[in-house]
């Protein structure tokens, strides 16, 4: 009988003893391809990754750990150069924690702490959106809205204001264009800042392209510009969460760059150093740093890891790997790749109401009825099944229950490891529409 609290503590799962490029395999020796990136959109470049793997022994062999409040490392120095020097326009500094959560915890402290040393202490609320999520504390939790997680916890969460977001299958009306409707839902910010009173926001935080909630879901054109001209209106902070959809997933560096906007605060963490070791950045305006530092002189967050010497020599290896002449445009390609050969699968398919994503980061909504977007009933509880069916044959894949309001609907992710080629992308297109047809009939 196993002693830890899983995650899942009554799913019977596979012990996993190996990883080879897009592939897990377990102790009974089966081989599982994977088309979430480690179950959760991290191993952004595969399971065996000599380079990276080297970079961590060497670390380790050298240093493996001391407290940043006291020494500096090279990887550490290294790792922050290469982010600020294709960062968006203003970003000038990393500081670096280990998860998605506390990159989004940091960006909120520091907004607040900026507005402490500015003289502006009634800038303490909040905004985000619904369907969203920021990570799994009561901070990532209040900021965030996946209702099934936060609902255990409403009581305690910090009060925060939530606008819709931007879901264009379900949020446009007829008749309104994308640009229409995009701006729509962007000036519902401006109601949301006027409504709290101005000079009380601190921030707005939302996913660039939204990642677990309601699936891979990119915004409108138009949408994220109108944000940042509001932000810049009332002095808010804009912080776009990039944890799942940042380095080059999207098939471009940064999601934002699509967006032609730059926020005050960019979060990473995922993909950062390939999930060979847990590590997260938040990347922050100059602006801030320079009213922290020239004012109380440091920022009061941070975490005993913050920058750890094994994690920055890891991620180092990645983000080189990441940034090698092709790679991105790689992505771009095998994503496009993807995006056809879902619409071939599936575009006609009667239970299929909407295919979205963007790069290697799609997703298939699940709809009963496709004229009215009617989702299934929650009680056929089509998530699980469709991930234990997946796995059943070879695959391991993601689909959630909660698409449409964190309640009902469902949804499948396909976010590879961005190292998969054409040929694995068919595999698992070809898998997955066996494994949701065998699910649906049965
Ligand atoms: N932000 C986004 C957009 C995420 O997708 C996640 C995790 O899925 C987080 C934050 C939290 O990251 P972590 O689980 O590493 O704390």
């Amino acid at each position: 009988m196993s002693s830890v609290f899983h995650r899942v503590p009554k799913r019977s799962m596979p012990t996993a003893v190996r990883g080879e490029g897009m592939y897990i395999i377990d102790k009974d020796g089966n081989r599982y391809l994977d088309s979430y990136a480690g179950g959760a959109s991290v191993s952004n470049l595969g399971h065996s990754h000599l380079e990276i793997i080297k970079a961590i022994q060497d670390q380790v062999g050298q240093m493996a750990f001391f407290h940043g409040g006291m020494f500096t490392s090279e990887p550490l120095e290294e790792l922050a150069s290469i982010l600020i020097s294709d960062a968006p326009s203003g970003l000038t500094r990393a500081f670096f924690s280990n998860s998605g959560s506390e990159a989004v915890e940091t960006a909120l402290m520091m907004c607040r702490q900026y507005f402490m040393e500015t003289g502006q202490p009634n800038r303490t609320k909040v905004i985000g959106r619904r369907n969203s999520y920021h990570g799994a504390g009561l901070t990532g939790l209040g900021v965030g809205y996946s209702v099934a997680r936060r609902a255990p916890f409403e009581d305690i969460l910090p009060e925060v204001f939530h606008i819709s977001p931007c879901y264009e299958y379900r949020g446009r009306y007829e008749g309104e264009t994308s640009e229409q409707y995009g701006l729509r839902v962007a000036n519902e910010l401006e109601q949301a800042i006027l409504g709290l009173g101005a000079g009380t926001v601190m921030a707005f935080i939302a996913e660039t392209v939204v990642g677990t909630t309601s699936g891979p879901t990119p915004p409108v054109p138009g949408y994220f510009r109108r944000i940042r001209e509001i932000c810049d209106k009332y002095g808010v902070f804009l912080i776009m969460d990039e944890v799942l959809c940042g380095l080059g997933r999207t098939g471009s560096l940064h999601a934002c760059e699509q967006e032609g906007v730059a926020p005050d605060f960019l979060t990473l963490a995922k993909g950062i150093a390939g999930g060979y070791q847990p590590l997260a950045a938040t990347l922050i305006h100059q602006k801030v740093y320079d009213a922290i530092v020239g004012g109380s002189g440091s920022f009061k967050g941070g975490y005993t890891y913050s920058g750890h010497a094994t994690a920055c020599a890891a991620a180092v290896a990645a983000q080189k790997f990441i940034r090698a002449p092709g790679f991105i445009e790689g992505v771009k390609k095998t994503g496009a790749h993807l995006g056809s050969l879902l619409q071939k699968r599936f575009g006609q398919h009667s239970s299929v109401g909407d295919i979205r994503g963007r790069g290697l980061m799609m997703t298939l909504e699940l709809v009963e009825d496709r004229e009215t977007k009617a989702p299934f009933s929650p009680s056929r509880n089509l998530g699980a099944k469709i991930y234990e069916e997946a796995l059943s044959r070879g695959l391991i894949t993601y689909a959630l229950t909660g698409t449409v309001d964190g309640r009902v609907g469902d949804h499948v992710i396909i976010c590879p490891p961005l190292i998969a080629s054409d040929e694995d992308v068919e595999t698992i297109v070809a898998v997955l529409g066996d494994t949701i047809d065998a699910v649906l009939d049965a």
